[in-house]
């Protein structure tokens, strides 16, 4: 079996393991492969496993792969994103889950043509080399959005510390969904908050656990040819 066929339908049985232990359906969670570290040839494979979302941390990165690969693919950006490259990304991606800073948010808003589907990237760790913002920050930011008309406020996404710890883990992605939850519970326009996007390969099944959507998963499902 193809590699990364074979390492999907590992991850989909640990995945349906988490979803079971919480009584959740397992439809809840999708996985965004995650090309970073590998070749079109590698991304093609998983689009060929049936992995329907991308994502890339650079627009070199998008561009390079979107202009290559056959199928439906709903396309993520998923790194820092720097304004002035807002406009190389906003016609190719469908979600951007890095939004943490007003200045960002004028640029989308300013360069899109549509509504673009926004994750707010939140430092949940406090760890100083993470991007996003405090947890504090995240409902004065999305009350200062509301002028946004293309910015839709999809949901939350963390990076977790790196840390082998589960209990601390698990407090960072209960934060989150407890943060996701309030911010919900405004019901803003332009700001379902339905989604969490977090959990990474070596956190993965604790973030299903504890309410993740979207799990962005690059070195366990696609491996690192860097
Ligand atoms: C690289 C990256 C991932 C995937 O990391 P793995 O540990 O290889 O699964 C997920 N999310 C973000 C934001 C990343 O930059």
């Amino acid at each position: 079996m193809a590699t990364v066929l074979h390492n999907l339908k590992h991850i989909q049985h640990e995945m349906n393991e988490a979803c079971n232990l919480v009584e959740r359906n397992p439809d809840e969670v999708r996985i965004i492969a995650v090309t970073k570290y590998v070749s079109t040839t590698r991304a093609q494979e998983a689009v060929d496993a049936g992995i329907i979302h991308l994502g890339e941390n650079r627009d070199e990165g998008i561009v390079e792969k979107q202009s290559a690969i056959n199928g439906e693919v709903a396309w993520h950006f998923i790194g820092t994103l720097q304004s002035r490259k807002v406009k190389n990304i906003i016609e190719k991606v469908d979600y951007i889950h890095s939004l943490d800073r007003l200045s960002l948010a004028k640029e989308i808003d300013k360069r899109a043509t549509k509504k673009v589907k926004c994750f707010i990237q939140v430092n949940v760790s406090k760890e100083d080399s993470k991007h996003g913002m405090s947890e504090e920050e995240v409902i004065p930011f999305v009350e200062s959005l509301q002028s946004f008309t293309n910015i839709e406020v999809v949901g939350l996404m963390t990076m977790a510390p790196h840390v082998d710890d589960e209990h601390t883990l698990r407090q960072c992605f209960k934060t989150l969904r407890n943060l996701k939850q309030r911010v919900q519970a405004l019901s803003l326009p332009n700001c379902p908050c339905s989604e969490l996007s977090m959990g990474m390969s070596n956190d993965y099944r604790i973030a299903i656990e504890e309410g993740a959507t979207f799990v962005r998963l690059g070195t366990i499902l696609v491996g690192n040819e860097e």
